[in-house]
């Protein structure tokens, strides 16, 4: 064992996982990753919900600790809490054609959910697990400090905006007043998509919006 993966050991970090980010991540601070791994153990180890009795794994979030975008999702599902991954199933291939519209991937942003564990039956997280699960989402925008959040689907974004709406009405618009003083941009879920085909017109028209507002430095003029 190297005299770094000792180290890690010490500070109760897995090693492989570290390594692979480093790797990953060239250009990230140290302290930034440092704090992103004491922050995923502290998830992986999370028994303040009710939700941590039923999971396989906790599903931290992977990706880009330098990026300028982290996508939020609502919860894993099945496929996720197995593998301890974010959007690995049906709606993550659909989610990995969504970014390659804009020209993303998932080594150039960062994605997570809102909460970090798998609802029984897929059901919507309440509103206490959020915000039980909210701390963990503060603390990975503040260590990667992104300039933009795209919120997937009408949980996410209400559980973060605060508001009661509907996807009709945050449709193309960007929120730049909430708790993370970020510009927030939603987007259809994609299993939503998946479920109702007919909206693809809707969220094709939702990523042209978005691809303008990434190209043009994060503004609408
Ligand atoms: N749906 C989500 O909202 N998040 C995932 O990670 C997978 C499916
Ligand atoms: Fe902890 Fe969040 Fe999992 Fe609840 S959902 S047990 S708060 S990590």
């Amino acid at each position: 064992m190297s005299s770094n993966q000792k180290y890690l050991k010490e500070m109760g970090l897995d090693a492989e996982w570290y390594f692979t980010q480093y790797n990953k991540n060239s250009g990230t601070t140290p302290t930034c990753l440092e704090n992103i791994s004491i922050l995923r153990k502290k998830v992986m180890h999370c028994k303040i919900c009710n939700l941590s009795s039923m999971r396989n794994n906790s599903v931290f979030g992977e990706g880009n600790l330098e990026t300028d975008i982290m996508i939020i999702g609502e919860a894993p599902g099945r496929e996720e809490d197995e593998l301890g991954t974010p959007f690995v199933g049906r709606a993550g291939r659909l989610l990995d054609e969504i970014l390659f519209y804009l020209r993303l991937d998932r080594n150039k942003i960062f994605i997570t959910n809102t909460v970090k564990c798998r609802p029984p039956e897929n059901r919507n997280p309440s509103n206490e697990e959020i915000s039980a699960c909210k701390g963990y989402l503060r603390d990975q925008i503040n260590h990667i400090k992104p300039k933009l959040l795209i919120l997937l689907g009408k949980v996410a974004a209400n559980s973060i905006l605060h508001k009661d709406m509907s996807m009709s009405d945050m449709r193309r618009k960007i929120f730049d007043k909430n708790e993370f003083n970020l510009p927030i941009f939603v987007l259809y879920h994609p299993a939503f998509i998946l479920r109702s085909p007919l909206q693809k017109k809707s969220l094709w028209e939702d990523i042209k919006f978005l691809e303008n507002y990434i190209e043009n430095g994060y503004s609408t003029s």
